[in-house]
């Protein structure tokens, strides 16, 4: 007899959950590949991930998971990250502790906001563009935290609430003391002010290599097998092969408003919900220049409206693996969403163009390879619908035994390795509500709730 655990989708949570479940489960997942966006895209001897990814985790999870198991396999790289201020002038990030870079008559404005902001009463912070004002100032929330929030949410930034803004991994933004703001408009030094200060990333075969120490544990993944069909008054689930299967627990990496569309019977109410959920999608404009060294760090956020990216990031930095010799590699994340969509006629013209205008690329530059990669889903917008539809759409789905779990399930900000502790999360709340016999791989219902025997 099956355990009747079914898990959907091989990405981090889900191959998490299996390897927490101590293999008693089955995993379905829709591609021909493991690892969901921790995936490495090789072409033509190039490694593309699914825009930038380093890894920063220091957990339990990303210890037991990913340092120990790769250790010597891992390059350990402090943190180069930029600012582009238009045209060709850069400096480093984030630019509230180092506005030297900025011409001075901004930079002078920057600093004298900033100072306003520190001296006003404590105000009420409603949205995120409030909590940029009061944190920052005007000319820094303006000029660069309100601009970026536009290009990478494609929302109005009071539109935002604050709840993602400080993570459980540090801060996202940072807010500097007076003096660092002083010190960042007048010293050249770059002062590191962020939550990632360092990173490491595989030697070779790309961010994807983290997924491995994962995947060696867990067999029974079928691969090319999406999830077309949920019932969930039936406790039943149609695959695209036609393969058919009873659960008692379904655990869910699928993204929630996929997840709730391919439920037959999720009522109107969960619908509704569901359709309130925003998210932003990215499209991976990916280049292979013959040159060494293109890049000033390892990436550059851009905050002008008029450059499509919002950041572009140098693979071949990451490890001289991601490209041949001599070469280096670009990676271009643009965003869109139905909010904004995006033309993606004359796409890869166009950011080879703000590349060159931005000096980024030379005129002089060949570029051996052009590629596209689409992430449909690549961040959650924590917008002021989020929390109640997630109470609606999460409550009814614990009635019908899915548990959604990962980046998408829970809907939320989740770095790679909080993905992998999602995946345990779950697995243990399933665990401890389902009896699992002693030795057996029969599963039955605690006290309460119905028993559905696997096909
Ligand atoms: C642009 C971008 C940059 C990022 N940068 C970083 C970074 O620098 N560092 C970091 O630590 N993290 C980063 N992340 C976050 C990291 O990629 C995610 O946290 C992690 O990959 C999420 O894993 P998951 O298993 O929750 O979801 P996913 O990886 O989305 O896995 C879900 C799986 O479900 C499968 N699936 C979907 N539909 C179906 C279906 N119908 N049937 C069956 N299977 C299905 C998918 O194919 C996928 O394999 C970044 C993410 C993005 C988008």
């Amino acid at each position: 007899m099956s355990s009747g655990i079914i898990v959907l989708g091989a990405g981090l949570a889900g191959l998490s959950a299996a390897h927490h479940l101590g293999g008693e489960c089955e995993v379905f997942e829709r591609e021909e590949y493991i690892g969901g966006h921790c995936r490495t895209k090789r072409v033509e001897g190039f490694n593309f991930d699914e825009g930038a990814h380093v890894f920063f985790g220091k957990d339990d999870c990303s210890r037991e998971f990913v340092l120990d198991p790769l250790n010597q396999e891992l390059i350990h790289h402090r943190a180069e990250i930029w600012n582009n201020y238009g045209d060709r002038r850069y400096g480093r990030y984030p630019v509230q502790a180092n506005a030297n870079a900025l011409p001075a008559d901004l930079s002078a404005r920057c600093v004298l906001d900033f100072i306003e902001a520190v001296r006003q009463p404590d105000q009420e912070v409603l949205n995120y563009a409030d909590w940029c004002y009061a944190t920052l100032g005007k000319t820094f929330a303006e000029q660069f935290l309100l601009r970026y929030a536009r290009k990478v949410w494609t929302v109005e930034p009071d539109e935002l609430n604050t709840d993602w803004v400080a993570s459980k991994v540090g801060g996202r933004i940072s807010r500097p003391s007076l003096e660092q703001v002083i010190r960042g408009a007048i010293d050249p030094n770059p002062q590191e002010l962020n939550y990632l200060t360092g990173f490491c990333y595989p030697a070779s075969g790309g961010f994807g290599r983290i997924v491995d120490p994962l995947a060696s544990g867990t067999t029974n993944v079928r691969l090319g097998c999406g999830v077309v069909g949920i019932e969930a008054e039936a406790r039943r689930i149609t695959f695209s092969d036609g393969t058919v299967r009873h659960y008692v627990a379904a655990i869910s990496t699928i993204p929630l408003p996929t997840l709730v569309q391919l439920t037959v019977d999720a009522p109107a109410e969960v619908r509704e919900a569901a359709a309130c959920l925003m998210w932003t999608s990215v499209r991976c404009v990916n280049l292979g220049v013959a040159r060494p060294g293109v890049g000033p760090g390892h990436w550059v956020y851009f905050y002008d409206r008029d450059i499509p990216f919002f950041r572009v990031s140098f693979p071949s930095k990451f490890a001289s693996a991601n490209a041949p010799a001599g070469c280096s590699s670009i990676s271009c994340e643009i965003a869109y969403s139905r909010r904004k969509p995006l033309d993606v006629n004359g796409l890869v013209g166009r950011t080879v163009d703000a590349l060159k205008h931005t000096g980024l690329l030379l005129e002089s530059d060949t570029i051996v390879l052009e590629d596209v990669i689409d992430i449909p889903y690549a961040y959650v917008v924590f917008d002021f619908n989020r929390e109640p539809s997630l109470r609606i759409i999460h409550s009814w789905m614990e009635e019908v035994a899915i548990y959604p779990c990962g980046r998408f399930g829970e809907w939320g900000y989740h770095w790679s390795f909080e993905a992998i502790g999602s995946g345990q999360r779950v697995a243990r709340r399933v665990a401890d509500r389902l009896e699992i016999g002693a030795g057996s791989t029969e599963i039955r219902y605690a006290e309460g709730q119905r028993l559905y025997s696997g096909s």
